[in-house]
């Protein structure tokens, strides 16, 4: 009997673990991407004059065992490390910071790292095939269509299965049409936006912490130095700046010019400083960027409709992050696997 074909939408971590498991065991898998390279949300805008800066996933814990297992290879690889950094709860620019303890680790060099090593020629993975934007799902004589924009089917195609692995709000609306019992749990589902600011400076800011927990009235909940991250270029000293979920989803329509001047103020303030002019400075919005209120299952399987969801509004665990999107498409091949 020839192989099932499936098709993963979505080469983030979610997308690009199920579809390694899947191959792994013999599947033919072909992945599509609507971006122009590996990342997802685990981002680094990298600029030509020297500044880089993960302006999506900060770094990542390791809890679960399989994901431990993952990331052990990827240390050992030189595509992850520990992040020992001092970060600190800091409630205003006063404020004594408490040191936060946890093992943390970063994609070295770069979080993206990650997602691209994921993302290498693997046998029995077609793609990923970048910039192809699924716009909708149509039935075929087997299985499904995905179709793009212009109405032609992503890999020129139907398959037997499609597992939709991007974020929750933007998989609602894909299966809205094949699939509305699948779109009404997602609908209970909530995501928000995060407004990122970059700014680099020539010289290292005057603070004695890595990064922060912002936990005041301040549009910021997080700031940190991603050159104090392990493989990163030393200099220019650069600032990641994310803005709470609450103030970024109040304020997704401001320009990203009004975002980052709103951004660089709030940094200023927060910190204390008066900030030197910076030699780079952007924002840029993540639309669906946290699940604040995610799905209690696993992923979503429909094998008699060869349909299946993961990715990170799937939450097992505390909450939802790199670690669950990891478990979610893993999980998912292996439910997948176990009904042939
Ligand atoms: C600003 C920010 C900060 C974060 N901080 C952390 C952190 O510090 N630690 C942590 O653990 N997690 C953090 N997260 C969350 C973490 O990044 C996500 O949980 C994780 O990356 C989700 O992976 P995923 O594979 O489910 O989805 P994604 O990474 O979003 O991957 C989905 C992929 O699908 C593609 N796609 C979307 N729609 C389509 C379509 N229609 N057709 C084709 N392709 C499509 C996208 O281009 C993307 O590559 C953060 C996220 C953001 C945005």
């Amino acid at each position: 009997m020839p192989a099932l074909q499936t098709l993963v939408i979505g080469a983030g971590i979610s997308g690009m673990t199920c579809a390694h498991r899947l191959a792994d065991a013999g599947q033919a898998v072909t992945v599509v991407d609507k971006g122009r390279r590996p990342s997802g949300r685990l981002a680094t805008r990298t600029s030509r004059s020297g500044p880089v800066f993960d302006h999506g996933a900060q770094f990542f814990t390791a809890r679960l065992d399989g994901f431990r297992a993952r990331v052990q290879d990827w240390i050992a690889r030189g595509v992850a490390a520990e992040w020992d950094a001092r970060i600190v709860d800091l409630e205003d620019a006063s404020a004594t910071p408490t040191w936060r303890r946890a093992t943390r680790y970063v994609g070295t060099p770069s979080m993206d790292a990650l997602v691209a090593d994921l993302c290498r020629p693997t046998t029995g993975i077609d793609g990923p095939h970048f910039g192809i934007q699924v716009s909708h799902l149509a039935p075929a004589a087997t299985g499904h269509e995905a179709r793009t924009e212009d109405d032609t089917a992503a890999a020129g195609r139907a398959f037997d299965r499609v597992v939709v692995a991007i974020a929750g709000a933007q998989a609602q609306t894909l299966v809205q049409t094949t699939h509305p019992a699948f779109a009404r749990r997602l609908a209970t589902a909530q995501t928000a936006a995060c407004w990122a600011g970059m700014l680099a400076f020539d010289h290292r800011l005057n603070l004695d912490f890595d990064a922060a927990f912002i936990e005041n009235t301040s549009p910021l909940s997080w700031i940190a130095r991603n050159t104090a991250k392990p493989g990163r270029p030393a200099a220019p000293a650069c600032w990641v700046l994310h803005a709470a979920p609450a103030w970024s989803q109040e304020h997704v329509e401001l320009t990203t010019d009004q975002a980052l001047s709103r951004l660089t103020e709030a940094f200023a303030a927060t910190t204390g400083l008066t900030l030197p002019p910076p030699t780079y400075a952007a924002a840029h919005r993540w639309r669906f960027a946290h699940v604040t209120k995610p799905l209690d299952a696993p992923y979503l399987h429909d094998p008699a409709q060869g349909l299946a969801l993961c990715g990170d509004v799937f939450c097992t665990g505390p909450r939802p992050n790199i670690e669950q999107a990891w478990r979610s498409g893993h999980e998912l091949a292996g439910a997948i696997l176990s009904t042939g």
